[in-house]
């Protein structure tokens, strides 16, 4: 026996609610050590005390053997002397529970719960809604703080006598589990008039007839078809008025995945993890997967079951589901019952729905794999609303609102910035009331009122009115930051850097200081400001936005004047309409001048005959990346001006693709080329200007860094010329990311941002 000594700990992070209390007493038990353990306001607070031996073995454990949904920010350990303590304790909550605890996000069905879910000898045998400590709804259900049931959607369903006996034992799974429940006291299965068991026979019997089903799951309704029937699937697009976008698959298991799909071992830790994002997985040719699921994509979106529902649902159906957010094209995903009824009627032949209400719609998050790490690309459903833990402290409470599309808002203090789920595109009034009811509900449930408000700089994105609306209070300031910029400050915080770095901001549109749009941007930045150093050469958009929807004018604009263009297939198809656009594009009429690098993937797309109108943002591009071939080597030039800020010619990219095409080069030779001239391009760009500032990080954010295939070729060029590279993983590096970007430039700018 060593020394008799006493440690006191403070634990923080996602340390309550989530069995750390129990998992405690439970370690200590084992290493005959006394002691306490309790929860207050800044998470959870502890002494041990016994051998010296049996107190470091304890130190050790308390991270390394975490309750699974535990999020471990920072364990402070004092010491101090020996009381003589003889048990070991745990202490009650304080009546009326914590203020400003972590809720944790909502997490997939753990091992233990299955193995009940499947044994006919217990008594939540098939019962949907099966869930313990370690797994089950979270985010999705809480109303309000402290977390407890009274104040989640679990409020109405009283708990029985046996869950009331589990809920109240520290040595049971579920010790103080709020949503805990069984077949005698929780929620129910229905569909139509079928309850229970009967409702999953009846939907799997409609599945199998290749019906369209309504499925109420975490964070609202899903639509799922036979994900091998091409009558389902393409009804349902029909239905859905959603003419290419990708859908998501669900499979039964790991297994099935394997058939559909190339999965590595990144992939398989997403796929089986407790978040359970949908993962973009290369697709294997043979497939059994109808086309309509994902028309022209060598890439399939994969997820496993993640509901005690979708793994009975699987198990019965025993073959793959599609499983996409119920909503009317760019609408929100729905999530009220009563919602459901009306907007999915048109849609959905049945409803297999339940009585546990939603609180907060959140949809299905989207990730991949990308050099052994994973990169999301929407974080939603399983991350929110855990925060991003940040390198440097928050000062003053933030709130950034984030970018127009893809719409996240943050809110931050101390080193947690509070990323929110996916909130969507802010263009209707389903999207701005979740905006705002977000933020207001983010503000009660992590204690947080804002003294900053951090915006875009577009004065018509609907969340740069709401940041100034909010100034006009008075007690909020205000603080604009430039769209780049915010993205290069998201990559940076992702990393928990500061620069300074050369950013490069590669994506469609953000409004510039000079009132244009940008998107093809270089700036040499950090968390503070920046200074743009390099962007493409501008070029007009003939029809605005209108350009946006149809990437052929985009050709035109770049062409522009060329003479004999009439050779080239683009412009066949649009000789009626080619000589109006590309003189609107010349006399620069309704036709704003932008940098966009996303403009520039447009142009190409459309001369490669890719695609000449879009349905969904950034779809032009996405097709020509899947066209390219990624065994070709060598890009076409780019002239680069030694100009400052220095430029890069679209125009030049553009016109090796127009001699390869009348060369009669293969497209997919043709589209590869291009993807790696812009690589050399940014290469070129950097290297001339880690001359010119010493700076010799690159940090790569924007849209159009989820082209894998650039982003590969880039990360391989940069490196090759001794630059490090930062790369986005645990934000989007689409526009997803900008409010984290904007929290951290607002936390470290001390008044509006002038460049
Ligand atoms: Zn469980
Ligand atoms: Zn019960």
């Amino acid at each position: 026996m060593g020394q008799r000594v006493r440690r006191e700990a403070r634990v923080e992070g996602v340390v309550q609610g989530v069995g750390f209390r129990p998992f405690v007493h439970t370690l200590a038990r084992r290493l005959g050590l006394a002691g306490h353990v309790g929860n207050d306001a800044d998470g959870v607070f502890l002494a041990v005390e016994g051998s010296s031996e049996g107190v470091a073995r304890f130190l050790d454990a308390l991270k390394a053997e975490a309750p699974p949904l535990a999020v471990i920010d920072r364990i402070e350990v004092t010491e101090v002397p020996p009381l003589g303590a003889a048990r070991f304790d745990i202490l009650p909550s304080p009546p009326g529970g914590v203020a400003n605890t972590l809720v944790s996000a909502d997490s997939a069905t753990c091992a233990d719960c299955l193995r009940e879910l499947a044994d006919p000898g217990d008594r939540r045998y098939r019962y949907p809604f099966v869930n313990c400590t370690n797994c089950g709804p979270r985010f999705t259900i809480v109303r309000g703080v402290p977390y407890d049931r009274p104040r989640t959607t679990m409020a109405g369903f009283a708990l029985c006598r046996d869950c009331a006996r589990e809920y109240a034992d520290p040595a049971d799974r579920r010790f103080h589990a709020q949503p805990v429940c069984c077949p005698a006291c929780g929620p129910r299965l229905r569909l139509g008039t079928a309850e229970g068991d009967d409702a999953l026979r009846v939907a799997v019997r409609l599945l199998g007839e290749g019906r369209v089903l309504a499925v109420k799951g975490l964070g609202g309704y899903h639509l799922a078809v036979a994900a091998a029937s091409e009558p389902a699937a393409a009804a349902l697009r029909s239905r859905k008025h959603r003419e290419d976008k990708p859908f998501a698959i669900m499979v039964p298991d790991l297994a099935v995945a394997g058939d559909l799909c190339e999965v590595d071992p990144v992939a398989e830790r997403l796929l089986t993890g407790r978040r359970r994002p949908i993962v973009l997985l290369p697709r294997r040719r043979a497939a059994p997967v109808a086309p309509s699921v994902a028309p022209g994509n060598r890439m399939l979106g994969v997820l496993l079951p993640y509901t005690p529902l979708h793994h009975l649902l699987l198990t019965d159906f025993a073959a793959p589901i599609v499983l996409t957010s119920a909503n009317v094209s760019d609408e929100p995903i729905v999530f009220r019952d009563d919602e459901a009824r009306d907007r999915l009627s048109g849609i959905a032949d049945a409803f297999l729905t339940h009585d546990r209400p939603i609180h907060v719609r959140t949809d299905d998050s989207v990730a991949r794999t990308f050099r052994g790490r994973a990169q999301l690309q929407r974080r939603s459903r399983g991350y929110a609303p855990e925060p991003v833990v940040v390198g440097q402290d928050f000062r003053r409470h933030v709130l950034a609102c984030g970018a127009e599309l893809k719409n996240t808002f943050c809110l931050a203090k101390g080193r947690h910035a509070f990323l929110s789920h996916h909130i969507g595109d802010l263009e209707n009034y389903e999207t701005l009331r979740s905006f705002t009811e977000g933020i207001e509900h983010f503000g009660r449930l992590f204690d947080i009122a804002p003294e900053i408000v951090a915006h875009d700089l577009h004065p018509e994105y609907l969340s740069t009115k709401y940041a100034l609306d909010l100034a006009e209070s008075g007690t909020v300031e205000p603080v604009g930051v430039q769209h780049h910029h915010a993205h290069i400050a998201a990559c940076l915080a992702d990393n928990a850097e500061s620069g300074p770095v050369l950013g490069v901001a590669f994506d469609g549109t953000g409004y510039g200081t000079d009132h244009t749009i940008w998107g093809g941007e270089f700036l040499l930045a950090d968390l503070a400001g920046f200074r743009r150093v390099g962007h493409l050469e501008p070029v007009r958009m003939p029809g605005g936005t209108a350009a946006v929807r149809q990437p052929w004018r985009m050709a035109a604009a770049y062409l522009g004047a060329t003479d004999d263009t009439g050779d080239l297939d683009v412009v066949r198809r649009h000789a009626r309409e080619w000589p109006a656009v590309v003189s609107m594009a010349a006399s620069g009429v309704n036709a704003p001048l932008t940098s966009s690098a996303g403009r520039l993937f447009d142009a190409v797309a459309a001369l490669l005959g890719v695609r000449d109108t879009t349905n969904y943002e950034g779809q032009a591009a996405i097709e020509l990346e899947q066209l390219a071939d990624p065994a070709v080597r060598g890009g076409y030039p780019a002239g680069i001006s030694a100009a400052d800020p220095v430029t890069v010619s679209g125009a030049d990219l553009v016109k090796s693709v127009v001699d390869d095409l009348r060369a009669g080069r293969a497209v997919d030779v043709v589209a590869a080329r291009f993807h790696n001239g812009v690589a050399e391009a940014i290469r070129g760009v950097c290297a001339r200007l880690r001359e010119a500032t010493g700076v010799g990080t690159v940090a790569l954010s924007g849209g159009v860094f989820q082209n894998v295939l650039l982003l590969d070729r880039t990360v391989d060029l940069l490196e090759g010329r001794g630059f490090r590279v930062l790369t986005h993983s645990r934000v989007p590096t689409n526009d997803g990311g900008v409010s984290l970007g904007q929290a951290v430039v607002a936390a470290n700018t001390t008044g509006p941002v002038r460049q």
